[in-house]
């Protein structure tokens, strides 16, 4: 097949989601990098063309994952310029918690003498959630790949392998949670529907602005909106893949990796991270759809 393929990634100037774009324009893809903002996302793609890759074939535009006018200009392009999209790569997220800029230039010298562990139990135990970082996050990880997604469904509907991968997190992992039943119901896909799935994020919310959190059985032990997100993230994978049986629609964990959502506490280089996104995205065909994917392969939610 000679077709180049068009692939779409959100928040495409740092991190996982540049290396991302690197790497589909390297392996010969259209790749349209998206970015809230304008500066840093032109940056971006300068800085692909820089590394070697002069004549990769990548075009910038704006996207605020949050923003409604944003999301249907980001359509509107995609539609004028190319007719159709063959991969949406919902990259974009944030972690909904507040850090201290100054203990984490600190910790910066000594992450490497850290195991794993400890990385992770500093980032706990330095991280505040508050409510408003809490509903931030569910609704830049959540409802912004919902949002980006549904204005860009037309269009991936008209490619001959469309493809959605929502970049989640082990984080997202059902085995978080601490309520069997609400285990059950992000889990039970049958009966699972959107606005159930969106009641529970209310739910949630609600249970964090009177402290119930740990009582209802929700995600603890540090990012808990960021948690149920990416499990709704999970769950919104699963139903879409169910309704839109023609697209492949998956979601992966690209690892722990250095970027400055993780504070740069992350094992993996962004590169490593963003090979997991690239190999899902690439699946075959005939390949699976409404799975997970961690880096050893397809993995249980
Ligand atoms: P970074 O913080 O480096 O990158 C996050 C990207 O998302 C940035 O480009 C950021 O843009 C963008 N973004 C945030 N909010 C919006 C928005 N409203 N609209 C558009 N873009 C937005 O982190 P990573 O590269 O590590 O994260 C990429 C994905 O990987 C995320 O979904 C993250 O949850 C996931 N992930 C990362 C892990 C890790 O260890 N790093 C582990 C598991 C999952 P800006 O520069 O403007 O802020």
């Amino acid at each position: 097949k000679s077709i180049i393929r068009i692939a779409l990634v959100t928040g495409g100037n740092k991190g996982v989601g540049l290396e991302t774009c690197r790497q589909l324009a390297s392996r010969g893809l259209r790749v349209v990098l998206t970015a809230r903002n304008e500066a840093r996302g032109l940056e971006a793609v300068d800085g692909i063309r820089r590394s070697g890759a002069a004549d990769s074939d990548v075009v910038f535009h704006q996207l605020d994952v949050t923003d409604a006018a944003s999301v249907a200009r980001l359509a509107d392009f995609v539609r004028d310029q190319f007719g159709r999209l063959d991969i949406l790569i919902n990259n974009a997220g944030i972690s909904g918690v507040d850090r201290d800029p100054v203990l984490v230039a600190k910790v910066k010298d000594q992450i490497e003498g850290m195991d794993v562990d400890q990385r992770v139990e500093w980032m706990r135990e330095n991280s505040k959630e508050t409510y408003d970082e809490a509903k931030s996050c569910i609704t830049t990880n959540y409802y912004g790949a919902k949002l980006v997604t549904e204005a860009l469904l037309p269009l991936l509907l008209l490619s001959s392998s469309g493809r959605i991968v929502n970049v989640s997190s082990g984080f997202g992992l059902l085995r978080n949670f601490n309520s069997e039943d609400l285990r059950k119901e992000f889990d039970d896909i049958d009966s699972l529907t959107e606005k159930r799935l969106e009641e529970l994020l209310d739910l949630f919310l609600d249970d964090f602005k009177v402290n119930l959190i740990e009582a209802h059985g929700w995600p603890t032990g540090g990012s808990s909106a960021y948690k149920v997100a990416k499990a709704a993230l999970n769950a919104y994978t699963r139903i879409l893949a169910k309704k839109y049986p023609t697209l492949r629609i998956n979601c992966l964990t690209p690892g722990y990796v250095k970027t400055d959502i993780s504070m740069h506490m992350g094992v993996l280089t962004p590169e490593e991270g963003a090979s997991n996104s690239v190999k899902v995205a690439l699946l075959p065909d005939d390949g699976p759809t409404g799975a997970y994917f961690d880096r050893n392969g397809e993995a249980s939610f």
